[in-house]
Protein backbone atom coordinates (compact mmCIF):
# COMPACT_ATOMS: atom_id res chain seq x y z
CA UNK A 1 0.00 0.00 0.00
CA UNK A 2 1.38 3.54 -0.49
CA UNK A 3 1.24 6.22 1.44
CA UNK A 4 -0.79 9.34 1.12
CA UNK A 5 2.85 10.89 0.58
CA UNK A 6 4.02 8.01 -1.90
CA UNK A 7 1.06 9.28 -3.99
CA UNK A 8 1.98 12.95 -4.40
CA UNK A 9 5.25 11.91 -4.62
CA UNK A 10 3.62 9.84 -7.91
CA UNK A 11 1.69 12.70 -9.10
CA UNK A 12 4.81 15.23 -9.09
CA UNK A 13 6.97 12.35 -11.17
CA UNK A 14 4.05 12.51 -13.14
CA UNK A 15 4.66 16.05 -14.03
CA UNK A 16 8.56 15.72 -14.15
CA UNK A 17 8.95 13.08 -15.62
CA UNK A 18 12.58 13.93 -16.24
CA UNK A 19 13.24 13.80 -12.49
CA UNK A 20 11.78 10.53 -12.13
CA UNK A 21 15.53 8.80 -12.10
CA UNK A 22 17.68 10.95 -10.18
CA UNK A 23 14.89 12.40 -7.53
CA UNK A 24 12.86 9.45 -7.43
CA UNK A 25 16.43 7.84 -6.16
CA UNK A 26 17.22 10.56 -3.62
CA UNK A 27 13.45 10.35 -2.12
CA UNK A 28 13.88 6.05 -1.71
CA UNK A 29 17.29 6.77 -0.75
CA UNK A 30 16.31 9.24 1.82
CA UNK A 31 13.45 7.14 3.16
CA UNK A 32 15.78 3.93 3.24
CA UNK A 33 18.10 6.04 5.47
CA UNK A 34 15.65 7.22 7.79
CA UNK A 35 14.07 3.86 8.05
CA UNK A 36 16.99 2.09 9.42
CA UNK A 37 18.64 4.59 11.30
CA UNK A 38 17.18 5.79 14.69
CA UNK A 39 17.25 9.22 15.46
CA UNK A 40 19.59 9.89 18.80
CA UNK A 41 18.25 11.58 21.56
CA UNK A 42 19.05 15.29 22.00
CA UNK A 43 19.25 17.57 24.62
CA UNK A 44 15.63 18.29 26.24
CA UNK A 45 13.90 21.01 24.33
CA UNK A 46 13.97 23.37 27.08
CA UNK A 47 17.50 23.82 26.84
CA UNK A 48 17.54 24.85 23.27
CA UNK A 49 17.17 28.44 24.02
CA UNK A 50 20.40 28.19 26.00
CA UNK A 51 22.30 26.00 23.67
CA UNK A 52 21.79 28.13 20.59
CA UNK A 53 22.29 31.00 22.77
CA UNK A 54 24.87 33.81 20.82
CA UNK A 55 23.59 32.19 17.60
CA UNK A 56 25.58 28.54 18.36
CA UNK A 57 23.89 25.82 16.05
CA UNK A 58 23.09 22.66 18.36
CA UNK A 59 25.09 20.96 16.67
CA UNK A 60 27.99 22.94 16.95
CA UNK A 61 27.96 22.07 20.39
CA UNK A 62 31.44 20.08 21.08
CA UNK A 63 29.13 17.13 23.46
CA UNK A 64 26.54 17.03 21.04
CA UNK A 65 28.57 17.18 18.06
CA UNK A 66 30.62 14.04 19.31
CA UNK A 67 27.34 11.99 20.13
CA UNK A 68 26.07 12.47 16.42
CA UNK A 69 29.33 12.03 14.82
CA UNK A 70 29.99 8.72 17.22
CA UNK A 71 26.33 7.65 16.56
CA UNK A 72 26.91 8.37 12.55
CA UNK A 73 30.23 6.96 12.79
CA UNK A 74 28.76 3.60 14.23
CA UNK A 75 26.10 3.24 11.33
CA UNK A 76 28.51 3.80 8.63
CA UNK A 77 29.77 0.60 7.54
CA UNK A 78 25.72 -0.80 7.84
CA UNK A 79 23.79 1.84 5.71
CA UNK A 80 26.28 1.78 3.02
CA UNK A 81 25.80 -2.24 3.18
CA UNK A 82 21.99 -1.87 3.57
CA UNK A 83 22.65 0.50 0.52
CA UNK A 84 23.80 -2.41 -1.65
CA UNK A 85 21.37 -5.14 -0.05
CA UNK A 86 18.36 -3.06 -1.10
CA UNK A 87 17.49 -4.51 -4.46
CA UNK A 88 15.02 -1.85 -4.88
CA UNK A 89 17.42 1.26 -4.72
CA UNK A 90 19.75 0.49 -7.40
CA UNK A 91 22.32 2.73 -7.15
CA UNK A 92 22.78 4.56 -10.57
CA UNK A 93 25.97 3.67 -12.75
CA UNK A 94 28.10 6.54 -11.44
CA UNK A 95 27.32 5.99 -7.96
CA UNK A 96 28.06 2.16 -7.58
CA UNK A 97 31.84 2.50 -7.54
CA UNK A 98 32.03 5.19 -5.33
CA UNK A 99 29.80 3.51 -2.60
CA UNK A 100 31.72 0.37 -3.14
CA UNK A 101 34.92 2.16 -2.40
CA UNK A 102 33.20 4.40 0.94
CA UNK A 103 31.59 0.76 1.84
CA UNK A 104 35.28 -1.13 1.61
CA UNK A 105 36.83 1.92 3.51
CA UNK A 106 34.51 1.52 6.19
CA UNK A 107 34.83 -1.90 6.87
CA UNK A 108 38.23 -1.46 7.62
CA UNK A 109 38.60 1.87 9.01
CA UNK A 110 39.03 2.51 12.63
CA UNK A 111 35.81 4.25 14.76
CA UNK A 112 37.62 7.19 15.06
CA UNK A 113 38.44 7.52 11.34
CA UNK A 114 34.95 7.11 10.82
CA UNK A 115 34.29 9.51 13.76
CA UNK A 116 36.13 12.46 12.03
CA UNK A 117 34.83 12.24 8.81
CA UNK A 118 31.43 12.88 10.36
CA UNK A 119 33.06 15.74 12.15
CA UNK A 120 34.63 16.92 9.09
CA UNK A 121 30.77 17.44 7.69
CA UNK A 122 29.12 18.60 10.79
CA UNK A 123 32.22 21.41 10.52
CA UNK A 124 32.00 22.08 6.95
CA UNK A 125 35.39 21.50 6.94
CA UNK A 126 35.48 21.00 2.76
CA UNK A 127 39.63 21.22 2.98
CA UNK A 128 39.44 18.16 5.51
CA UNK A 129 36.60 16.62 3.45
CA UNK A 130 38.60 16.53 0.31
CA UNK A 131 41.96 15.27 1.95
CA UNK A 132 40.09 12.66 3.42
CA UNK A 133 38.54 11.56 -0.05
CA UNK A 134 41.98 11.83 -1.52
CA UNK A 135 43.90 9.79 1.27
CA UNK A 136 41.66 6.85 0.64
CA UNK A 137 40.40 7.91 -3.21
CA UNK A 138 36.83 8.13 -2.28
CA UNK A 139 34.08 10.63 -4.51
CA UNK A 140 33.72 13.71 -2.75
CA UNK A 141 30.49 14.05 -3.78
CA UNK A 142 29.43 10.31 -2.52
CA UNK A 143 30.72 11.13 0.86
CA UNK A 144 28.60 14.28 1.07
CA UNK A 145 25.86 12.57 -0.49
CA UNK A 146 25.52 9.67 2.17
CA UNK A 147 27.17 11.22 4.78
CA UNK A 148 25.06 13.91 5.31
CA UNK A 149 21.92 11.15 4.20
CA UNK A 150 22.87 9.56 7.86
CA UNK A 151 23.37 12.76 10.10
CA UNK A 152 20.16 13.90 8.67
CA UNK A 153 18.67 10.67 9.81
CA UNK A 154 20.19 10.74 13.02
CA UNK A 155 18.10 14.44 14.08
CA UNK A 156 14.86 13.98 15.58
CA UNK A 157 12.02 14.87 13.85
CA UNK A 158 10.84 17.38 16.69
CA UNK A 159 14.62 19.85 16.34
CA UNK A 160 13.65 19.82 12.36
CA UNK A 161 10.43 21.12 12.58
CA UNK A 162 9.72 24.80 12.70
CA UNK A 163 7.16 25.43 15.30
CA UNK A 164 10.70 24.67 17.43
CA UNK A 165 12.47 27.36 16.08
CA UNK A 166 9.90 29.56 15.90
CA UNK A 167 9.08 29.37 19.16
CA UNK A 168 12.53 30.28 19.95
CA UNK A 169 12.38 32.93 17.44
CA UNK A 170 15.75 31.32 15.43
CA UNK A 171 16.09 34.67 12.47
CA UNK A 172 19.39 33.62 11.38
CA UNK A 173 20.30 32.99 7.93
CA UNK A 174 21.98 29.55 9.01
CA UNK A 175 20.56 26.19 9.80
CA UNK A 176 19.78 26.17 13.95
CA UNK A 177 20.63 22.68 13.82
CA UNK A 178 23.69 21.73 12.26
CA UNK A 179 24.61 25.33 10.71
CA UNK A 180 24.53 25.13 7.41
CA UNK A 181 23.74 28.00 4.67
CA UNK A 182 19.87 27.53 3.44
CA UNK A 183 19.72 25.38 0.18
CA UNK A 184 15.84 27.26 -0.78
CA UNK A 185 13.26 28.96 0.76
CA UNK A 186 9.05 28.56 1.60
CA UNK A 187 6.69 31.63 1.19
CA UNK A 188 3.44 30.59 3.58
CA UNK A 189 0.26 32.80 3.73
CA UNK A 190 0.29 34.31 6.97
CA UNK A 191 -2.22 36.63 8.30
CA UNK A 192 -0.49 39.36 7.66
CA UNK A 193 0.61 38.60 4.11
CA UNK A 194 3.37 35.79 3.68
CA UNK A 195 6.44 34.41 5.51
CA UNK A 196 9.22 32.99 4.63
CA UNK A 197 10.85 30.33 6.38
CA UNK A 198 14.95 28.52 5.01
CA UNK A 199 15.06 24.75 4.66
CA UNK A 200 18.87 22.99 5.05
CA UNK A 201 20.09 20.25 2.41
CA UNK A 202 21.78 19.07 5.23
CA UNK A 203 19.42 17.89 8.40
CA UNK A 204 16.42 19.33 6.46
CA UNK A 205 15.16 21.15 9.54
CA UNK A 206 13.05 24.34 8.42
CA UNK A 207 13.22 27.75 10.20
CA UNK A 208 11.47 31.50 10.38
CA UNK A 209 13.96 34.30 8.75
CA UNK A 210 12.89 38.06 7.32
CA UNK A 211 10.48 38.18 4.58
CA UNK A 212 12.65 40.15 2.15
CA UNK A 213 16.33 40.29 1.18
CA UNK A 214 18.95 37.99 0.23
CA UNK A 215 19.07 35.00 2.59
CA UNK A 216 22.88 34.50 1.81
CA UNK A 217 24.70 38.06 1.98
CA UNK A 218 22.28 40.09 3.98
CA UNK A 219 21.57 42.33 1.16
CA UNK A 220 18.10 43.99 2.15
CA UNK A 221 17.85 46.98 -1.39
CA UNK A 222 15.28 45.18 -2.78
CA UNK A 223 16.53 47.37 -5.90
CA UNK A 224 19.40 44.73 -5.72
CA UNK A 225 16.91 41.58 -5.71
CA UNK A 226 15.24 40.34 -8.75
CA UNK A 227 12.77 37.35 -9.19
CA UNK A 228 12.78 34.53 -11.89
CA UNK A 229 9.95 33.22 -12.77
CA UNK A 230 10.49 29.94 -14.70
CA UNK A 231 8.04 28.95 -17.15
CA UNK A 232 6.02 25.92 -16.67
CA UNK A 233 6.49 25.61 -12.58
CA UNK A 234 4.63 28.49 -11.05
CA UNK A 235 5.21 27.22 -7.49
CA UNK A 236 9.04 28.41 -7.81
CA UNK A 237 10.94 30.96 -8.52
CA UNK A 238 14.24 32.01 -7.88
CA UNK A 239 15.09 35.00 -5.72
CA UNK A 240 18.48 36.39 -6.94
CA UNK A 241 20.61 38.96 -5.41
CA UNK A 242 23.05 41.60 -7.50
CA UNK A 243 25.19 41.82 -4.67
CA UNK A 244 26.31 38.11 -4.21
CA UNK A 245 25.08 36.96 -7.33
CA UNK A 246 23.26 34.09 -5.52
CA UNK A 247 20.10 32.74 -5.90
CA UNK A 248 17.74 31.12 -3.37
CA UNK A 249 15.09 28.65 -5.32
CA UNK A 250 11.52 29.81 -3.21
CA UNK A 251 8.03 27.80 -3.28
CA UNK A 252 5.58 29.94 -3.43
CA UNK A 253 2.30 27.82 -4.30
CA UNK A 254 -0.79 27.53 -2.56
CA UNK A 255 0.08 23.89 -0.76
CA UNK A 256 -3.17 22.80 -1.68
CA UNK A 257 -2.61 19.31 -1.20
CA UNK A 258 0.38 19.09 0.86
CA UNK A 259 2.99 19.58 -2.26
CA UNK A 260 5.15 21.74 -0.35
CA UNK A 261 6.89 19.03 1.11
CA UNK A 262 7.82 17.69 -2.24
CA UNK A 263 9.45 21.09 -3.30
CA UNK A 264 11.08 21.13 -0.05
CA UNK A 265 13.68 18.70 -1.59
CA UNK A 266 16.49 20.51 -3.45
CA UNK A 267 16.96 17.65 -6.09
CA UNK A 268 12.68 18.13 -6.43
CA UNK A 269 13.72 21.25 -8.94
CA UNK A 270 17.48 20.17 -10.49
CA UNK A 271 16.12 21.74 -13.42
CA UNK A 272 15.88 24.98 -12.17
CA UNK A 273 19.42 25.51 -11.14
CA UNK A 274 19.56 25.01 -14.81
CA UNK A 275 18.38 28.29 -15.14
CA UNK A 276 20.42 29.78 -12.22
CA UNK A 277 23.69 28.84 -14.10
CA UNK A 278 22.65 29.67 -17.26
CA UNK A 279 22.65 33.39 -16.05
CA UNK A 280 26.05 32.43 -14.13
CA UNK A 281 24.23 32.81 -10.44
CA UNK A 282 25.88 30.65 -7.91
CA UNK A 283 23.64 27.86 -5.76
CA UNK A 284 24.47 27.89 -2.27
CA UNK A 285 23.53 25.87 0.52
CA UNK A 286 23.42 22.21 -1.54
CA UNK A 287 24.97 19.00 0.56
CA UNK A 288 26.76 17.74 -2.97
CA UNK A 289 28.77 21.33 -3.28
CA UNK A 290 31.77 22.70 -0.90
CA UNK A 291 30.52 25.80 0.98
CA UNK A 292 32.94 27.87 -1.17
CA UNK A 293 33.49 30.84 0.45
CA UNK A 294 33.86 29.12 4.37
CA UNK A 295 31.02 30.74 5.50
CA UNK A 296 30.37 28.50 8.21
CA UNK A 297 30.81 29.77 12.02
ZN1 LIG B 1 20.72 21.74 9.10
ZN1 LIG C 1 23.17 38.29 -1.65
Amino acid sequence: MKSANMKKWDAYFAQHDYLRQTAGWQLAFEHFLEEIISPVDFPAQAEWQALTKEGVPLLQNEELQQKVAKAAAENLYRAVDAVFDNTSLKLPDAMEKSFAAIRLWAAGAEPEACRQFFTLLLRQDDRGLSDLATAHHLGETSLRLLGWGILSALVPAVAKDVSAWEELGWKRNYCPVCGRQPVLAVLRKEQEGRARFLVCDGCHTVWPYARVGCAYCGNEDLKKMQVLEPEGEEAMRLDVCDVCHSYLKTYQGKDEHGEEEIYRHDWATLHLDILGSERNLVKKGSILLASAEGEEK
